[in-house]
């Protein structure tokens, strides 16, 4: 079964990252523990969070946590990948900012939606399931693209 996940405090940019691999990923930002550990536990999803004690209780209750002790966030991505063994599920990838589906969309019918240069300049788009915001590979792909790939190749390397 694919991995869930649900992230809390100072974790949103790991939670793009987890977005953008494929994986259902949560991020609630001000709940409490006792709230996150529910939500995990109803929601069968790996808690990640950077709170030492808030791991160790979630454990004690039989819930799977990861405790995140890298600051830099493409070193905690790699670590997460590494534990969970993930891989980059193309097909499936996320809105990094609200978890829904990102669509192919024929560039035609978001003509409106786009910068001129951006319609001009791009053939692929996606326009994302829930909050509807329209992506293209930029100038940000291949960066994000790299360390994507470098979590991957630094799992297969362990
Ligand atoms: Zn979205």
């Amino acid at each position: 079964m694919e991995h869930k996940f649900l992230l809390d405090g100072m974790l949103g940019s790991l939670t793009r990252w987890l977005r953008l691999l494929g994986y259902d990923t949560i991020y609630l930002k001000n709940e409490n523990d006792h709230k996150l550990i529910e939500i995990a536990e109803s929601e069968d999803r790996i808690l990640l969070t950077r709170d030492e004690l808030l791991v160790k209780i979630a454990k004690k209750k039989g819930i799977k946590s990861y405790y995140i002790t890298k600051n830099n966030d493409k070193e905690a991505l790699n670590d997460v990948v590494s534990e969970y063994n993930m891989i980059f599920n193309t097909e499936k990838i996320r809105c990094p900012i609200c978890n829904s589906f990102l669509k192919n969309t024929d560039k035609n019918n978001i003509k409106n939606m786009i910068p001129e240069k951006v319609f001009n300049k791009f053939y692929e788009f996606w326009i994302c399931d829930g909050c509807k915001k329209i992506y293209w590979k930029g100038t940000h792909w291949p960066k994000i693209l790299t360390t994507i790939n470098n979590a991957i190749e630094n799992k297969n390397n362990k």
